[in-house]
């Protein structure tokens, strides 16, 4: 089939790639290539350790999205020699004081009772796995099948291997859908939009129905010192003070230290969340205060009212996946191939109803 893909993120490239292996003609439109949320996210593969409370309808799919994630990377590996910085080294989650371990201790239960892997340790352990973490440590938790990716990598990993399978790419900006379809005088039998928030503005009917909004969140760039690297091999979270940090590392010597969650508009890095993240990640790694620091940026998740994304057909041709939010680049393998199954009128492999692009129509 021919297919056009609006958004070149970590979900349509994912999409894009796993379509054009699977031999349909693909275009893929995007005015800048992995521009938006993609280019800052933290790149955590973490179905267990991103367990918010409430969200169970979330879970199974970002089960599923791990489980695929290894045919994913292969797929890639297959058209490209470019890394992806996947690492398999595990996570461990970390409580800062005595309220911060029952915080602990209560996540832990829940991760547990909805069947996942989390082991509680010692902080003594803790320390053996990750020797520059604190010794002031209240708690400890290792789950070893949360593991990661660089997504900038990872990006540009899938556009090369898009090139290389001989995806149409296109550096325009798009403004409908419909006018990419064969009946409106384009030349798709099918248009995928995975633009992100870009999505709700598109001047299509039914894109005014996706309720979608930037939920921002500033992320820093770490350089360590040589003699001190490398400062973690694992992914490190921790709850500070009831406050959640991250510190991921990177094959090239950085680390990433975030996020922050917040909805006021602002689209710099603000100066009192930079603090907040450099205080609690010196808390749990004070080597971080040897760092040079390289870089602080901000992305917007493409959040929806559920925290469910929009996944699933919109009208005959044309397939909405967006509104990834928290989980985007984790839960690119499950939209690319929920998309393929839709596209090729197979069984789809896991549940996505709740997903349905239309489920706020008419409700503001
Ligand atoms: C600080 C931060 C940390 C994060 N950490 C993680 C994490 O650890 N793990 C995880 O799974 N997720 C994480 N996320 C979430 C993740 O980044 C997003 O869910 C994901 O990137 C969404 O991917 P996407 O392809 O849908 O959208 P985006 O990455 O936003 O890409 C959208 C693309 O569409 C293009 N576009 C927009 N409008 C148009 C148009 N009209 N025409 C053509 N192209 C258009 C843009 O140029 C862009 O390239 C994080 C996000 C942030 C901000």
């Amino acid at each position: 089939m021919n297919i056009t893909i609006i958004g070149a993120g970590a979900v349509g490239l994912a999409t894009t790639v796993t379509l054009a292996a699977a031999g349909h003609k693909v275009r893929l439109v995007d005015p800048a290539p992995a521009s938006g949320a993609t280019h800052h996210a933290g790149g955590m593969l973490a179905p267990a350790a991103e367990v918010v409370y409430q969200q169970d309808p979330l879970f199974p799919l970002m089960q599923a999205a791990g489980q695929w994630y290894p045919e994913l990377l292969d797929l890639i590996a297959h058209h490209t020699q470019l890394p992806t910085g996947h690492r398999t080294d595990g996570t461990l989650v970390l409580a800062a004081d005595r309220a911060d371990a029952e915080h602990l201790r209560n996540v832990q239960d829940y991760q547990a009772a909805h069947g996942m892997t989390v082991e509680r340790i010692s902080t003594r352990e803790a320390r053996t796995m990750e020797p520059a973490l604190t010794p002031r440590l209240a708690g400890a938790v290792s789950i070893p099948g949360d593991h990661q990716v660089f997504p900038r990598q990872l990006a540009a990993a899938m556009l090369d291997a898009a090139r290389n399978l001989g995806v149409d790419i296109v550096r325009e900006q798009a403004h409908s859908v419909a006018g990419f379809l064969k009946e409106n005088g384009g030349d798709a039998d099918r248009v995928v939009l995975a633009n992100g928030l870009g999505a709700a503005q598109m001047s299509d009917e039914f894109s005014s129905a996706l309720q979608l909004r930037p939920v921002y969140g500033d992320i820093l760039r770490c350089a360590e010192p040589e003699p001190q690297q490398p400062l973690v091999r694992r992914v490190v979270r921790g709850f500070v003070e009831g406050r959640p940090i991250y510190i991921i590392p990177r094959s090239d010597g950085t680390i990433a230290v975030g996020a922050t969650s917040r909805e006021d508009g602002r689209q710099q890095p603000r100066a009192g969340e930079i603090y907040g993240l450099l205080r609690d990640g010196i808390r749990i790694v004070p080597g971080i205060e040897e760092c040079d620091l390289v870089e602080a940026s901000v992305g917007a998740r493409p959040g929806t009212p559920d925290d469910l994304p929009y996944l699933g057909y919109a009208g005959e041709k044309i397939i909405v996946s967006t509104g990834y939010f928290r989980h985007g680049i984790l839960l690119s393998s499950l939209a690319a191939r929920v998309t393929r199954e839709l596209i090729e009128g197979t069984p789809v492999s896991v549940d996505v109803s709740a997903c349905a692009p239309e489920r706020f129509a008419g409700r503001s």
